[in-house]
């Protein structure tokens, strides 16, 4: 009988990567990892031991957590049982460059099983319940959760959102009850993130996605978190302050090359200022310091993504600190302010 572990061996050079060269293992015990592998694409590695191997599909948005979302399931090769513990970084150069972290673990049931079809039910640190992989073209399986999602009153992602705009006017006479920010110069989004991947909508609902790959970046570092996080995108040059002209610069790049080329040379940063989704639930109905309050759990914070702090009261020395800083102004919130996606808001008042 030809050996199952023959084309996973061949893939690889052991000199070089940590990963293990194995061997096909005995009676099985009916174990299943799920890696979080950031090689070139992010994906998450589902793995089910099954006939001495572990049955493999590189799943790109992760275990989908509500039956009415099935996921892509590309198969891949078998892996020896030794690959149910492994995480590390495989060299740059090898097959599956990256690094790569055990997401979950556990045992499973199989129910059925079939050349086209798998019914099972993991038992996980993480996921628990009933799946079915099934088999639609050559490589590509889908998995489908067959049981409710785990979170009973999950919802799916809107769509459509578009962020909440300010209008513009004067302080409010008393900043009791008002917090303050400012009012970064940059290009305004919606950072919709599921499944590793992030989808940017501005303030007419047009998606933006290209022209702001830093968000990619973003939703890559929050693995299998999913929300929509409002924000600006800004560059900021080399005196340490935002330049405007920057931002102007990428967003007339005429094709690909160029717009990779701008974007090494000015990258963006995305100042975080609102939570607004989050985990299967609309945030839009709690008021504005409980929503930052999220976003602050969140933690927003990587080398081109920040959450800068909003200002309780004293809005006047945070205007008069903005204008020696050279930008324009301070945008006040009414601490008890709803989110209202594509409405302007007199609750929030843009100073300058
Ligand atoms: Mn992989």
């Amino acid at each position: 009988m030809e050996d199952p572990l023959e084309r996973y061996r061949a893939m690889r050079d052991f000199d070089s990567t940590t990963e293990p060269a194995g061997q096909v293992g005995a009676a099985d015990q009916r174990r299943f990892v799920v890696q979080e592998h950031h090689a070139t694409a992010l994906h998450w590695d589902l793995r089910l031991e099954r006939n001495g191997v572990l049955a493999s599909w590189a799943v790109p948005k992760g275990i989908p957590p509500d039956p009415r979302q099935n996921h892509l399931a590309v198969q891949t090769e078998d892996h020896p049982l030794e690959y149910l513990d492994f995480s590390g970084d495989i060299p740059e150069g090898g097959y599956g460059a990256g690094s790569m972290s055990v997401w979950d673990r556990g045992t499973y049931e199989l129910e059925k099983a079939t050349d086209r079809e798998l019914i099972f039910v993991l038992h996980g640190e993480r996921e628990r319940g009933r799946f079915a992989l099934f088999h639609t073209n050559g490589k590509q399986w889908m998995i489908h959760r067959m049981d409710p999602p785990q979170d009973p009153g999950r919802e799916l992602m809107p769509k459509g959102w578009r962020p909440m705009g300010a209008t513009d006017g004067d302080a409010p006479p008393d900043d009791e009850g008002w917090a303050f920010e400012i009012a970064w110069p940059g290009r305004r989004g919606l950072v919709a993130v599921e499944g590793g991947r992030a989808t940017v909508t501005d303030r007419k609902g047009d998606e933006i996605t290209s022209l702001y790959p830093e968000a990619r970046a973003l939703a890559a570092a929050s693995g299998t978190t999913m929300f929509i996080v409002d924000g600006l995108f800004v560059v900021v040059g080399d005196n340490g302050r935002p330049d405007p002209q920057a931002l102007e610069l990428r967003a007339q790049a005429r094709n690909d090359s160029a717009r990779r080329r701008v974007v090494a040379r000015l990258p963006a940063t995305f100042m975080a200022v609102d939570l607004v989704w989050l985990e299967g639930h609309p945030l839009i109905d709690l008021p504005y310091d409980e929503r930052r309050r999220l976003l602050a759990d969140l933690g927003v914070e990587g080398p081109q993504w920040q959450t800068p702090a909003h200002h309780v009261a004293d809005g006047a020395a945070l205007l008069e600190a903005a204008h020696a800083q050279g930008l324009a102004g301070v945008v006040a919130k009414r601490m008890s302010s709803l989110y209202r996606p594509g409405e302007e808001s007199p609750d929030w008042i843009a100073i300058t």
